[in-house]
């Protein structure tokens, strides 16, 4: 097993695209858009705020 970023919705496991938008807290607690927009920017694991995640560009 290798550590990586697993990229799936914590909420509803939606699978979300390295490329595509997601939403994480300060602990990388990772949500989807609707997630996002449903707790309001709020993660509910953790009460901290849901902030953009940076696209990362493999070059
Ligand atoms: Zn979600
Ligand atoms: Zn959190």
């Amino acid at each position: 097993m290798t550590l990586e970023m697993r990229p799936v919705c914590e909420r509803c496991n939606t699978l979300l695209a390295l490329d595509g938008k997601a939403f994480i807290c300060s602990y990388e607690c990772t949500f989807c858009e609707q997630c996002f927009a449903e707790l309001e920017g709020i993660c509910p694991n953790c009460r901290g705020e849901l902030v953009r995640r940076p696209t990362r560009v493999t070059s």
